[in-house]
């Protein structure tokens, strides 16, 4: 829901996308964190997150086919799937960095560790040619 304010804390918003998704950077990272932990009891839980991986550059890109349980909630599991297929280092043994776009459209960085779910961080882009050039053009 578009707004000039985060609907978290209140902060005004300044860039396109976080005033369409009515969050700021910070709020919206900190919601998937805690959507990531959230540890699901319920027997009636959705599946595990549907979507597609590619390597693009170097980078590994994830789309969520937002089908059945989220990317964001299933991260823990989406990187154990990408340490399992080999996918998380490259030829040299160096860490791939991991982005997705959510079911808002927005590309964001799963942060690994030693193969396993370290966090998130945001690209803050809707195009994937964006993101990749904020992440190889980036800090890493
Ligand atoms: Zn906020």
């Amino acid at each position: 829901m578009a707004s000039p304010y985060c609907r978290c804390c209140g902060k005004a918003l300044t860039d396109p996308v976080s005033r369409e998704a009515g969050f700021g950077p910070v709020c919206r990272i900190q919601n998937k964190f805690n959507q990531a932990n959230e540890r699901t009891q319920d027997m009636f839980a959705p599946p595990r997150a549907d979507y597609e991986v590619s390597l693009i550059q170097g980078v590994v890109c994830i789309v969520d086919h937002d089908n059945g349980k989220s990317v964001t909630n299933d991260a823990e599991l989406v990187i154990q799937d990408l340490q399992e297929r080999r996918l998380l280092v490259g030829p040299f043994s160096e860490p791939r960095r991991v982005i997705y776009r959510d079911t808002m459209g927005v590309w964001d960085e799963i942060l690994h560790e030693n193969g396993k779910f370290a966090g998130f961080r945001p690209v803050q882009e809707k195009d994937r040619a964006a993101a990749l050039a904020k992440i190889k053009g980036g800090q890493s």
